[in-house]
């Protein structure tokens, strides 16, 4: 049964989407200032993992990621650079995009720019506004009123009597700590610095906070109540308690079900900062190895919730596994036919595949225990390694191997599995069994026809007769 740590209970708990075979997930996306860093961008690999499982598992997505075009730091960045807000966050997506398609993430769906949803913001703003949960401050801008709102500070888990009210002052920046919780702005009103960024609204000329666009946003996509949430952890306070304020607020219902996070990324074993000039992007790591699917690998084979030391050497390392992996892959590809009879050593691949499926299932559906997961992929490849040594891995066998990693490799990702193909000594292996089979239908003698067409089977060929001929197809 599928379980996944949820951070509104801090438990582990077993996961049910509200409707039947669709998950609705929201993922906080980048404010697009700046490169993705590779926090940032474990953050979506993460996500993106969750997705596939989840899709692996028979579920129908709908994901919606937005992209944070309007804040501080990108009003700053653009006037930085003479250009127009438009002009300077478009560059950063298209970025952003670009390695996304490097590290094999699968784009959400719906991407949304905050500038293009203003009028959901608004409208949410002065709900909150008329159901008394905000207010228009002397300063002109508008602020959330956090003690109206009852569970305020249960999901970050602040203690009640550290909140502050609007009389200790009030929060107009989007980004602060835990001791600072206040009163929060939703709408700010327009200020110089700001030119010619701003939008008419009921409360005066100005711009949204950002806790109000991924309400706004998720809940114009998804509904006002949803699946599962994920974000990085340091998105719990304050942005996803205030989304949760501000949300159940406004409907009266619980926002989201499941809350996912996922754990810091540190470098060499310190915080990521400016100071320390140990900001990473995907370029910085693509000078020192080639192929970016080697980040996607490191970050899976550590589990999300516990945080990733990331170091060159592991970088180095992840490469040498991968590369294990790949040569694996060659060799399958490879094997020639055997000369014996092959059914002991596919019934011995077979049984294999299905305990390594098995244990997949039951590792991910452990709230997505990746490192146990790939550890046993490790030796399921060392099995058959072993196997392909002592010649016991025909092209048959081999056919079912490589199946079998390019189904698991939809949710991993990371592997470079070569195009479908049927090898010409399978196709007449099967034909000739077919052949077989059809002189033994002729001289009517089924029980042999029979065997034939299970031991196929077997091998995942599907026989179907027509009137003159007998078509096969291979099948998952
Ligand atoms: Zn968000």
């Amino acid at each position: 049964m599928l379980k996944f740590y949820n951070t509104l209970t801090r438990k582990k708990q077993i996961f049910q989407p509200i409707e039947k075979n669709i998950v609705k997930i929201y993922t906080c996306g980048p404010t697009v200032y700046n490169y993705a860093h590779i926090g940032n961008l474990s953050a979506y690999l993460f996500a993106d993992l969750l997705k596939r499982y989840l899709r692996y598992s028979g579920y129908k997505i709908v994901d919606v990621m937005n992209l944070t075009d309007v804040d501080d730091k990108t009003i700053n960045a653009s006037q930085d650079h003479n250009q127009s807000l438009r002009q300077y966050t478009s560059f950063f997506i298209n970025t952003l995009l670009e390695d996304f398609e490097k590290l094999n993430i699968t784009n959400p769906k719906v991407f949304c720019r905050a500038t293009e949803h203003i009028s959901e913001m608004i409208n949410l703003v002065q709900d909150l506004i008329d159901k008394g949960y905000a207010y228009q401050a002397d300063d002109g801008s508008v602020y959330y009123k956090i003690d109206s709102f009852g569970d305020y500070g249960k999901f970050a888990q602040l203690k009640k009597n550290k909140l502050k009210n609007n009389a200790s002052g009030r929060m107009i920046s989007d980004e602060y700590k835990k001791e600072e919780a206040t009163d929060f702005v939703l709408w700010k009103k327009l200020s110089e610095k700001d030119g010619e960024v701003y939008w008419d609204s009921p409360f005066g000329r100005g711009r949204p906070g950002w806790h109000i666009e991924c309400s706004a946003m998720s809940m114009k996509y998804l509904g006002e109540t949803f699946d599962i949430h994920t974000g990085a952890i340091d998105l719990i306070f304050p942005h996803h308690q205030n989304e949760i304020a501000q949300s159940e607020a406004a409907t009266g219902k619980q926002f989201v079900h499941f809350w996912l996070h996922r754990s810091f990324l540190k470098i060499d074993g310190k915080k990521m900062s400016k100071s320390l000039r140990n900001i990473y992007t995907l370029k910085d790591i693509l000078k020192k190895i080639s192929n970016p699917l080697v980040f996607r690998y490191l970050v899976l084979t550590n589990h999300y919730r516990s945080s990733l030391n990331f170091t060159f050497d592991s970088l180095e390392a992840s490469l040498n596994s991968l590369n294990r992996f790949q040569d694996f892959i060659d060799r399958l590809t490879k094997v020639k036919d055997l000369d014996i009879n092959d059914e002991s050593s596919l019934k011995e691949i077979n049984i294999n595949i299905k305990k390594t499926l098995d244990r997949f299932k039951e590792y991910m559906d452990d709230d997505l225990n990746t490192p146990k997961a790939i550890a046993d992929l490790f030796c399921f490849m060392n099995k058959i390694n072993k196997m392909i040594i002592k010649n016991e891995v025909g092209v048959n066998g081999s056919e079912l191997i490589r199946k079998f990693i390019k189904n698991i490799n939809e949710v991993w990702g990371f592997l470079d599995i070569p195009a479908e193909r049927i090898d010409e000594k399978f196709k007449n292996k099967i034909e000739n069994l077919i052949q077989k089979r059809n002189e033994y239908r002729l001289s009517k003698n089924w029980e042999e026809a029979d065997k034939i067409k299970n031991n196929l089977l077997k091998i995942k060929v599907a026989v179907k007769d027509g009137k003159e001929t007998t078509e096969w197809k291979i099948i998952k």
